[in-house]
């Protein structure tokens, strides 16, 4: 497959061509854990899926590494404001750890049931401080900091470049300077690279560093640790487009600064925001939706997954509950057109009893040869969609095409579970527990309402791990649950 990618630097569609031989090196920017991701955080995840998938898929060799932010990320990315975590460490009465961690199970939990694959590494800010004040030093000796107030800045003034990824110029940047600017700051578009003279005197973590005791700024942990996994050149790097004008452009100049201006990264992919009726979604606001909110209202997150693929990731998308019905629709209907071709081809019991699926992986490539005309025409266009910059609409229009128009045979649908590789709504999976819930169909109903009851009785007391258990137990039964003002109710997948 030739890919083209829009990438942000340069603001043009360009083919894709990996630095090395069909190997990525692929670095997104992961949650700051300091409270549930909302399902606007979850676009861009959904959007790494999918890039990771494609590119898997099309046979390249993907090291996808994912950063957990548990330290340093001030409420305003411009080193404004308190720390994120620590602030909501002190609101819960809890260490700045246990917050992380428990954020962190949260953020990966959401994602796993959102079928978004595991990046190959996940890496920690506090666990990466060496390599932060490794890479510091580098920066400070090429002649790019100064000191000021006891924090150490970076000076935009000595990069070339700086600004160029967000098309920034540094006049615009002093105009636009808020009133109530960091005074050691030489340039308002200087960063910090190192604090020591916390704002806060209660700065839960700090480290020993050549500046003094302190903690790293926001943005140094991002080049720190995707160098450490990739290297110091590598192929993609992923966020949502906030993190154009402060947080990639300032990773962009300490990173160059710190290698000698060496190119550092070649595609820069950014994913458009998800907005609400009543306008943005924000995590430090409160009041956003979290996945959990929508699976409460009786969505499967796969109905969200597909709601998202609906739109192309670098177009702004706005939810509603009702086009979340709309998605759950349509995902039913193609699970259910999925189903039924199983059935008919008996193909069932052949999946689940000899895992069969593999195999017939295996031939897929083979279709024209096989005179299978009309399923190659859809897997073509299909691939010509995701090689186009992932563009994910035209992709599930051509599924639905293919659900429609080809013959009901074993290739068309080894043709849908190839493309669903990419899509990742679980088709395989809801064949198989269709079938597995079949074969359990004398599930006592009594014991499924005694599991519904210690749910409600896990939720009044708060303890929401038990009743996801439950919930997630269920589910993988093949029954779901669904809350409603009514209470709740189930039925079979
Ligand atoms: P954070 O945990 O705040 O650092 O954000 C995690 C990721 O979500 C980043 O890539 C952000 O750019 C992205 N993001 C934040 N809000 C939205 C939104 N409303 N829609 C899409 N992506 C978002
Ligand atoms: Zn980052």
């Amino acid at each position: 497959m030739a890919f083209a990618f829009y990438n942000t630097f340069g603001r043009e569609k360009q083919q894709f061509k990996p630095l090395r031989e069909q190997k990525v090196g692929f670095y997104g920017c992961g949650p700051t854990v300091y409270n549930y991701a909302h399902i606007g955080n979850i676009r861009a995840y959904v959007h790494h899926d999918i890039l990771v998938r494609s590119l898997r898929r099309a046979g390249f060799d993907v090291n996808h590494v994912m950063n957990i932010t548990d330290v340093g990320h001030l409420s305003n990315d411009s080193d404004d404001g308190e720390d994120k975590m620590v602030k909501s460490a002190e609101e819960r009465g809890k260490s700045v750890l246990e917050i992380a961690d428990f954020y962190t199970e949260a953020f990966f939990k959401d994602t796993d049931k959102m079928n978004i694959t595991r990046p190959t590494v996940v890496c920690k800010a506090t666990e990466h401080i060496s390599e932060m004040i490794s890479l510091i030093e580098r920066i400070e000796k090429n002649g790019f900091t100064y000191l000021a107030g006891g924090n150490l800045y970076f000076d935009i003034s000595k990069f070339p470049s700086y600004g160029d990824l967000a098309l920034l110029k540094l006049d615009d940047l002093k105009a636009g300077a808020r009133i109530e600017q960091d005074e050691n700051k030489r340039n308002p578009g200087d960063f910090v690279l190192w604090f020591t003279k916390s704002k806060f005197e209660n700065q839960a973590l700090t480290w020993d560093s050549p500046w003094g005791r302190g903690y790293p700024g926001w943005h140094i942990e991002c080049s720190a640790m995707s160098m450490k996994y990739l290297g110091e050149q590598f192929d993609i790097h992923a966020g949502g487009i906030d993190h154009i004008p402060i947080h990639h452009t300032n990773e962009i100049a300490q990173s160059e600064a710190a290698t000698g201006l060496k190119p550092w990264v070649k595609y820069w992919l950014h994913n458009e925001f998800l907005v609400l009726d009543k306008g943005k979604m924000s995590k430090s606001a409160g009041g956003f939706l979290t996945l959990q909110s929508i699976i409460d209202e009786g969505f499967d997150p796969l109905d969200y997954r597909y709601f998202l693929l609906s739109g192309h990731y670098r177009s702004q998308l706005r939810f509603s509950f009702e086009s979340l019905q709309g998605a759950k629709n349509s995902r039913k209907s193609l699970v259910d057109k999925v189903r039924g071709l199983a059935n008919r081809l008996g193909i069932q019991e052949t999946l689940i009893n000899a895992d069969c699926v593999p195999a017939v992986h295996t031939d897929l490539r083979g279709f024209k040869e096989k005179g299978n005309e009309e399923i190659s025409k859809y897997i073509e266009g299909f691939d010509r969609a995701i090689e186009d910059d992932l563009n994910t609409p035209r992709a599930l229009a051509e599924v639905w095409g293919l659900l429609k128009e080809a013959p009901a045979t074993a290739d068309t649908l080894a043709a849908i579970f190839d493309m669903d590789r990419v899509l990742g709504l679980g088709l395989e999976d809801a064949v198989k527990i269709k079938n597995e819930a079949k074969i359990n169909e004398n599930n006592d109903e009594q014991e499924i309402n005694e599991q519904i009851n210690k749910r409600i009785e896990a939720k009044k007391a708060k303890d929401f791990t038990t009743a996801d258990n439950i919930r997630q137990s269920l589910k993988d039964r093949g029954i779901i649950l669904e809350d409603g003002p009514a209470g709740t109710t189930w039925r079979r997948m």
